[in-house]
């Protein structure tokens, strides 16, 4: 059995993105393998948060996970801060990162550019993700394209430590679907689909409404053309509604293009957005149960011990391997 850690930043409402490109794979993988997923509210806070709104997108998340079919019971779920290794390790790892390597961390300079105030947070974060992942000394990280790269840098990590004072922490492997890894925006394929983007017609909530999840849709950019066809560098936008018409209607994508040939756009979008809407009522459905039933703190109380249990140790043992005191 492999362990598996992932996580889910409670930044904004989470998005069909974060759905396709992350939790669809977090739900697969607890079947076979030993899970730890958790809402990264540490992560959260690297671009300002209102409190009432952090406090609020925590639970929701967490609802969410489960929601989506995360089972609390095979699978620890759990709130990164509720688990204190990771503030002391994130802090551990800061020191054997490089300025150089974190400077040239995309998402940094995505998050950043065109920014007045950038906080120190951002800039680190990438040395807190790989403090979340070694904790566990997990095999396998399920995790959108765009985290290939502090992925990366984790690997690098643990190579660093290993060399420096023993070989100690497990190397992770990303796990990336090979369809869907990076949903694009709605109003620009050029940019990943983003919670935190301010613009809600950029991307479609987990927590939209029917109505709302169609509006979006219909106004969906698209291009000059008419044809439904699968064609990642010249037709960008089609090509991302097609990845989700076809991870949301359990479709292929030669399948799709032979259902519209000669149709145009409008027929597809509208059997786009029942499709869309098609997995995201049922899932609003169990949302709403969950939130309501009062379960979630329990859920989240004993997802935290047991994961406490894995990081305190390997924690200490990383203390000790570095040199540090213990307390008598
Ligand atoms: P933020 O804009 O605040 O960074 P986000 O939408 O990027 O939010 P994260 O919490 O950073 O969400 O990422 C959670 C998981 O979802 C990660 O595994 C990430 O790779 C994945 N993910 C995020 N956006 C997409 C996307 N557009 N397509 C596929 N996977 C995605
Ligand atoms: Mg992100």
């Amino acid at each position: 059995m492999k362990r598996v850690l992932s996580g889910i930043q409670p930044s904004g409402q989470l998005t069909l993105g974060n759905y396709i490109g992350a939790m669809q794979n977090f739900v697969k993988l607890q079947e076979t393998e030993e899970c730890f997923f958790m809402v990264v509210d540490l992560h959260a806070i690297t671009v300002p948060q209102e409190p009432a709104a952090l406090r609020e997108q925590t639970e929701s998340v967490t609802a969410l996970f489960i929601a989506a079919g995360i089972d609390p019971a095979k699978s620890s779920t759990f709130v990164q801060s509720h688990v204190r290794a990771h503030s002391e390790l994130g802090w551990l790892f800061t020191t054997l990162a490089y300025m150089g390597e974190l400077e040239r961390m995309t998402q940094f300079k995505d998050k950043s550019t065109g920014k007045d105030s950038v906080g120190a947070g951002l800039f680190v974060y990438p040395t807190l993700m790989a403090a979340d992942i070694l904790l566990y000394n997990a095999d396998l990280v399920p995790v959108g394209d765009d985290q290939k790269q502090h992925l990366e840098l984790t690997r690098d990590l643990a190579h660093r430590f290993n060399s420096r004072f023993g070989d100690f922490f497990k190397v992770p492997e990303p796990y990336i679907p090979k369809v869907g890894a990076r949903i694009m925006s709605l109003d620009d394929a050029s940019k990943k689909m983003s919670k935190s983007n301010p613009n809600p017609g950029s991307f479609i909530a987990l927590l939209d409404s029917p109505d709302v999840i169609r509006k979006k849709l219909s106004r969906a950019t698209t291009d000059s053309g008419r044809e439904v066809k699968y064609d990642p560098a010249n037709k960008p936008e089609v090509s991302n509604l097609m990845t989700i018409y076809s991870h949301c209607a359990g479709l292929s994508l030669d399948a799709i293009e032979a259902q519209y040939d000669g149709q145009g756009y409008g027929a597809f979008k509208k059997d786009l957005a029942e499709a869309v809407v098609s997995v995201i009522e049922p899932l609003q459905a169990r949302y709403n149960e969950i939130r309501s039933s009062g379960a979630i703190h329990d859920i989240l109380k004993q997802g935290a011990e047991r994961a406490s249990v894995v990081a305190d140790e390997t924690l200490a043992k990383t203390k000790e391997l570095m040199g540090f005191l213990a307390p008598k």
